[in-house]
């Protein structure tokens, strides 16, 4: 089904992968990208470039990396030289940096306006960015906020958040600058979803949706679910980073798959499986454990959904309306195509034999 989504305007990310020119959009109706950050010294070129490597590996479309330090502002020509994807430039403190990473040719430059600093700091990096046609992330942080706004609020609260992110929208239009993205990101997951909105009713430019400090790989993946989920099911958001306290390939994985639960995401293989109950006939788990390793290890882009049901009882009723289903039986499956049976295979065999079914899946053929 086609789901609306809220209008915004568009930015180009420019970069360039072996001296080929290459764009990604942002917002305007281009696929929601998916976004993660190194979490090694950007100055160490080789790791950092073996991390960004890694990251787009997992399917990041954008890699940040922080510049903290004069040497890691010194090595972005470097990494943005030897990265195959949209390098963006996450600048806190010292606005020289952010002119450095114009000058070495980032995609994106993200500032943080609660301590960017002056306000004719924030005006020149504007400038700079405007005349390379580069755009700017105005990456507002509950954590971070400026005093004055915090202390009228008292709280960073969704309107605090809010009113940063427009403050510095105003600072970008009155240079005639529009090329932005604009994020409003939060630890406490309700107070996210309310300052999205806040910003989606009020302007029309592209959201990079993130809950930040979200946690570890057991508590971060549901929290970034709920806040970036819940704006997305209803249509707001162009750009998504997860944030965990984890390897960071985590992050782009758990951004994909929320893409794909809510049927946004790039073409692919969805597994449904059941949650098992008392009429469990056989190991479940571990035929999931196997076909989500193989379709994740395998990559498929064919757009099927794959149903891994428990029982005979009401595993085929369950598996009826996904393209592909297994329902196991006692020492066997039996296998379906669109909720017709069309063989069964023994218990141990059950995870090839669904591999080799979406290997064959002829989408053309299917109607798919
Ligand atoms: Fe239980 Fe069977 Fe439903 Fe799985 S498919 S939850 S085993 S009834």
């Amino acid at each position: 089904p086609v789901r609306p989504r809220r209008h915004s305007r568009q930015v180009t990310l420019r970069y360039a992968v072996d001296g080929e020119p290459r764009e990604l959009k942002i917002g305007g109706g281009a696929p929601i990208t998916v976004q993660s950050m190194t979490t090694g010294k950007t100055h160490d070129v080789e790791n950092c470039l073996a991390e960004i490597k890694e990251l787009a590996d997992a399917g990041a479309d954008v890699v940040r990396v922080a510049v903290p330090r004069p040497e890691d502002a010194e090595a972005l020509k470097d990494i943005v030289h030897g990265a195959t994807v949209p390098i963006v430039a996450d600048i806190h403190f010292n606005h020289k940096y952010a002119l450095k990473a114009l000058e070495a040719g980032v995609a994106k430059v993200r500032i943080n306006p609660g301590n960017i600093g002056k306000p004719e700091w924030e005006r020149e990096v504007l400038l700079a960015a405007k005349e390379r046609g580069t755009p700017i992330r105005i990456g507002v942080n509950g954590g971070s906020l400026e005093k004055d706004i915090l202390d009228k609020y008292g709280y960073p609260r969704p309107e605090a958040l809010f009113e940063s992110a427009m403050r510095h929208v105003e600072a970008c239009t009155r240079v005639g600058f529009e090329d932005i993205v604009i994020s409003v990101k939060h630890s406490d997951v309700y107070f996210m979803i309310q300052s999205y909105r806040l910003l989606a009713e009020a302007t029309d430019y592209p959201l990079h949706l993130g809950v930040t400090e979200s946690g570890s790989l057991k508590t971060g993946p549901i929290k970034s679910s709920i806040g970036i989920g819940s704006l997305l099911a209803d249509g707001i958001g162009d750009t998504i980073r997860v944030s965990l306290a984890a390897d960071s390939v985590n992050e782009v994985r758990v951004g994909h798959q929320i893409l794909k639960s809510l049927r946004l995401g790039r073409p692919g293989v969805n597994v449904i499986a059941c949650p098992t109950c008392g009429r469990l006939a056989g190991d479940l788990f571990s035929v999931v454990d196997e076909v989500e390793e193989a379709v994740a290890a395998r990559g498929f882009d064919k757009d099927l959904s794959v149903a891994l049901m428990g029982c005979a009882v009401n595993g085929p009723g369950e598996a009826a309306g996904a393209d592909l289903g297994v329902s196991l039986g006692r020492g066997r499956a039996h296998i379906f195509k669109r909720g017709e049976t069309v063989g069964t295979v023994d218990q141990h065999e059950i995870a090839d034999a669904v591999i080799q079914m979406i290997e064959n899946w002829d989408e053309a053929a299917e109607g798919n």
